[in-house]
């Protein structure tokens, strides 16, 4: 049955308005397809309708999109009328699509005769087709509903159109959610009004919180500063009319408090510090829409630079000590009015030699580290090194000095020569042997075993001293680090020992660790050497 003029008009206005609120609504582009295609087959009183698109990206295959009035299990039969469509419709092939459409009528039994055919364009390409299938008598389209056609075709073309730039946004932002998230830097994403829209893992793991649990949430409320050291945080910046514009980076350092969860390891209730880049994102008039954070953990850098201060001080306090002593000693044996008798002399001499040699030491081992810093640190090895004299001496030149203490040395008979530096391997011993003395006040046993096994020798000293507790564990082989007790207050040291010995020890390709005794006080420190 055919329209009149007028109904075709109305008919036009109610179609065009329901596509195009189904475009506008971002309706599922089935949904917006169904629309389309009921319209149009309602327009010429067909039958069935088909949409057909193009796929570049599928070897340009051709592929139905939506059907309506065509049953699934015969949408097959359609096949024929999707290949070799040309790019822009070609009138001329009408004879052989008249062909296509009998075998495909005779195929699903459906009984259709004719065929509107329209191509949908975007930006000059046809990227489908539509299709609307009539039965009966041949009909002839009025010039107004084919046009009436040619806009329903436009408005699905626009509709796959936004469907498609929609997918490439979604494909482009995951893209960049992944960027973030992978990001080794702490990278984090608000809003206008300040609102944390995306936090990735690697910033999660720096303030010890979970992502879902700080999206959505305001910047201050998790970044609240227990100190700054820049001028001014993200808040104040903005009160004082950051960013300015040109769009300059905010710098924020400071120090923040993780919190306490013992279910997340991150969450260990320290402090942090941190250093964060603001930058704004600015739109065309210049209003910022969102800024852009990226974080560095500057906890390491920042604990470095203390005990860099520690260092200066101790190192300072370690080098007046001895030379005070030597120059106090000095002006007193020169006095001219005291006559020394060859006792005090010989004492006093020898309390200067020995502060000498203490200065020598400590100059010996800040020489190393620099070596050590400078890269320039280098083994001279010896192939067949006997360990255990090199033990044995060092101990006989503690076991003079200190009467509390008792140093045993037990080396395996069959304790072989090994490959090292004699000098730096007595360093080792040197050192491990004076803190066993040092940090055990009240004097007690200190036993030193060589063991052999088969791939590597290890030595350990053991002392019943005031122990490490379990929590300085990581701390102690640190350049400059001493553990904060009466005892290290009292005793001399730089806080270098322990780290020049593990750095030897790798050199070796040895390791060095410790434990607590198992059976009575004290620690137990041990260093294993490759036994060739
Ligand atoms: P230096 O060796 O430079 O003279 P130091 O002995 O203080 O100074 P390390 O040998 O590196 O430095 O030791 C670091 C810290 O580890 C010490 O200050 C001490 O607090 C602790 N320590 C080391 N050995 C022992 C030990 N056997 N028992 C208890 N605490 C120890
Ligand atoms: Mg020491």
């Amino acid at each position: 049955m055919a329209h009149g003029l007028v109904d075709v008009r109305i008919l036009q206005r109610e179609y065009l308005l329901a596509i195009s609120r189904a475009v506008t609504a971002e309706l599922d582009l089935h949904d917006v397809f169904r629309i389309i295609l009921r319209a149009a087959v309602d327009l010429v009183a067909g039958k069935a309708g088909m949409i057909a698109l193009h796929h570049p990206e599928l070897d340009n295959s051709v592929r139905v999109a939506a059907v309506y009035g065509i049953p699934a299990p015969l949408v097959d039969h359609f096949a024929p009328l999707l290949r070799d469509i040309p790019q822009v419709d070609a009138g001329e092939q009408e004879a052989e699509l008249t062909r296509r459409l009998q075998l495909v009528a005779h195929r699903s039994n459906l009984g259709f005769t004719q065929m509107v055919r329209l191509p949908m364009v975007s930006g000059g390409e046809t990227i489908g087709l539509i299709y609307v299938f009539l039965s009966g008598t041949p009909y002839h389209l009025p010039k107004d509903a084919a046009s009436l056609l040619g806009s329903f075709a436009e408005q699905a073309a626009i509709a796959v159109k936004n469907a498609r730039l929609y997918e490439q946004v979604n494909k482009e932002k995951q893209r960049l959610d992944a960027i973030i998230q992978q990001n080794a830097d702490g990278v984090m994403i608000l809003d206008q009004s300040l609102r944390i829209t995306d936090f990735n893992k690697a910033l999660s793991r720096m303030v010890g919180r979970l992502p879902e649990e700080v999206i959505g949430r305001p910047h201050e409320e998790i970044f609240q500063w227990l100190s700054l050291k820049s001028e001014m945080d993200l808040h104040e910046a903005l009160t004082n009319g950051w960013p300015l514009p040109g769009a300059a980076h905010l710098y924020v350092e400071g120090d923040l408090q993780r919190p306490f969860d013992e279910n997340l390891e991150t969450a260990d209730g320290k402090r942090v510090s941190l250093g964060i880049t603001y930058a704004p994102l600015m739109d065309g008039d210049g209003r910022m829409t969102d800024i852009i954070a990226n974080v560095r953990d500057l906890t390491r850098y920042r604990e470095e630079e203390a005990l860099q201060k520690t260092f200066i001080s101790v190192v300072s306090h370690e080098l007046k000590t001895p030379v005070s002593i030597i120059k106090g000693y000095a002006g007193t044996l020169r006095r001219q009015d005291a006559n020394w008798s060859p006792e005090v002399m010989q004492d006093s001499l020898a309390v200067i030699e020995e502060e000498a040699d203490n200065l020598t030491d400590l100059i010996d081992s800040l020489l190393e580290v620099s070596r050590l810093q400078a890269g320039t640190f280098n083994l001279e090895v010896s192939e067949d090194l006997q360990l255990n004299r090199v033990v044995e001496n060092t101990a006989r030149k503690f076991g003079s000095q200190s009467e509390k203490h008792e140093i045993i040395v037990q080396f395996a008979d069959d304790f072989p020569p090994i490959w090292g530096d004699e000098r730096r391997l007595g360093q080792v011993m040197n050192n491990l042997i004076s803190n066993a003395i040092k940090y055990s006040p009240d004097g007690g046993e200190i036993m030193i075993r060589g063991k052999v096994h088969p791939q590597h020798v290890t030595v350990s000293v053991r002392d019943g001293g005031i122990g490490i507790p379990d929590h300085e564990q990581h701390r102690i082989f640190q350049k400059f680090s001493r553990l904060d007790n009466a005892l290290s207050r009292k005793t001399e040291g730089t806080g270098l020992g322990l780290f020049l010995c593990k750095a030897i020890i790798e050199a070796h390709d040895g390791r060095i660790w410790f434990h607590k005794n198992p059976d009575g006080p004290g620690t137990t420190f041990t260093f294993s050497l490759p036994r060739n």
